[in-house]
């Protein structure tokens, strides 16, 4: 068995979709399995109709945003004006609009009720075209067979009962399956995401319980680049890498690879190809059980949009224990996730995605017993065997808030 996984930028056009329904028939002698991302920036359109995000009067046009973007596509796809894909398709759309009216609840539980639609839609649409070609497939509700806790917009998966469930890839009924990425299930039907850009690890999950010989993650970029090119014109393409390298490179947002993925993979010793859906037959990167990364070349990473919080206890008190375990239990209620933290004897700075109605939360919680201060709308570049000649090219002029380094690493949040 293999698993691919397919992101929205693979997928964001009826094009694309033929694109990317020739390389699966590439692989059809051998059981697959086809993870699918939400059709491009499906994603952050639904983020917009969680409710409480934005005033109901203003839902319908979003709503009429995304089924016209999906329309366009199911039209281009299928001759029959009557094919049952509309029929599925006007379903969703019922049951999302049915979700964006309900009043607001807990934020990250509506948020998961709400963004599943996208993958929902973009599997239901894929797997029906793949039938029309003759790429015969099963399409599966992975909320079904990925089980995870309760705890929403960032599901702890169970893998006991996700490997039991995960029978139902079952290559006797199918040689093909079409499911969706970053999407869950709890055990009493709820529905959870794994955090955004979770397909991958929807992929990985599933490699796992599925014993795959191999998972390939299909991208816009040849392979595993040591830096994003939206940023940088000349990039390298890194032909292996260790898999605990991988898991580094991801975990300061290499945007390449969701930082989840790699342990599933590596627990079982299963390769990871990142291979172009552009040139499907290129070579692309392997992460895998290698001893080094290869070519060893600096590697940038960039992540926008972040914020830098400052945490003062009001009674003066030391930044110490007592006071990081109430930072650190509000920030887990509230699923932040920390980039870049640093203390002093009287704050503690932590650089956080930007997230404005989870700042003001963050800032309510605490606020009773720290004084906060904030500065939004930051980067923070990290660099792995970097030397100071890069540091200052990178940062030219630019102020530093915060910076740190250990011998391979460093990072720095500045001001874009
Ligand atoms: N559609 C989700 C997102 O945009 C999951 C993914 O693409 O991996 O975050
Ligand atoms: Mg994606």
């Amino acid at each position: 068995m293999k698993v691919f996984k397919f992101g929205g930028a693979s997928v964001n056009s009826a094009t694309a979709v033929r694109n990317m329904a020739e390389i699966v028939r590439q692989y059809t002698k051998e059981p697959l399995v086809v993870v699918v991302s939400a059709m491009g920036k499906t994603t952050n359109m639904l983020e917009q109709l969680v409710p409480g995000v934005r005033p109901p009067e203003e839902h319908n046009s979003l709503i009429k945003e995304v089924t016209d973007y999906h329309l366009q596509i199911i039209r281009e796809l299928f001759a029959e004006a009557d094919h049952i894909v509309y029929k599925d398709f006007d379903q969703l759309i019922d049951q999302l609009r049915e979700q964006v009216a309900q009043p607001p609840t807990h934020y990250s539980y509506d948020y998961d009720q709400t963004v599943c639609y996208g993958e929902l839609i973009s599997t239901t649409i894929i797997s029906h075209y793949l039938n029309s070609i003759g790429l015969i497939n099963k399409w599966v509700d992975i909320r079904s067979v990925v089980r995870t806790d309760n705890n929403y917009r960032e599901g702890i998966v169970d893998f006991e009962t996700t490997k039991r469930a995960s029978s139902a890839f079952d290559t006797a009924d199918s040689m093909l399956f079409v499911t969706q990425g970053f999407i869950a299930g709890t055990a009493d039907g709820h529905t959870t995401t794994l955090g955004r850009e979770g397909s991958d690890y929807s992929a990985a999950i599933l490699s796992y319980c599925l014993d795959a010989e191999s998972m390939t993650i299909w991208k816009d970029v040849p392979g595993f680049l040591n830096a994003d090119p939206k940023y940088f014109a000349d990039t390298v393409k890194i032909e292996q890498i260790p898999y605990n390298e991988a898991l580094e490179l991801a975990y300061y947002g290499a945007s390449v690879i969701h930082p989840k993925t790699i342990k599933p993979i590596q627990n079982k010793n299963i390769s990871l190809y990142i291979k172009s859906f552009l040139s499907p037959n290129a070579k692309g990167s392997v992460i895998g059980p290698f001893a080094t990364i290869k070519p060893l070349t600096p590697l940038y990473i960039f992540k926008n949009n972040q914020t830098l919080l400052s945490v003062l206890p009001k009674d003066f008190s030391f930044i110490a224990e007592d006071n990081l375990r109430v930072i650190f239990a509000t920030l887990a209620e509230l699923n932040i996730r920390v980039n870049l933290m640093q203390n002093s004897a009287l704050s503690f700075s932590l650089c956080i995605d930007d997230n404005k109605l989870l700042l003001n939360q963050l800032i309510e919680r605490l606020s009773c017993q720290f004084h906060l201060r904030y500065n939004r709308g930051l980067q923070l570049i990290t660099i792995r065997y970097y030397t100071q000649q890069i540091i200052d090219t990178i940062v030219a002029q630019r102020p530093i808030l915060l910076q740190q380094r250990s011998r391979t690493t460093t990072q720095l949040l500045v001001q874009p």
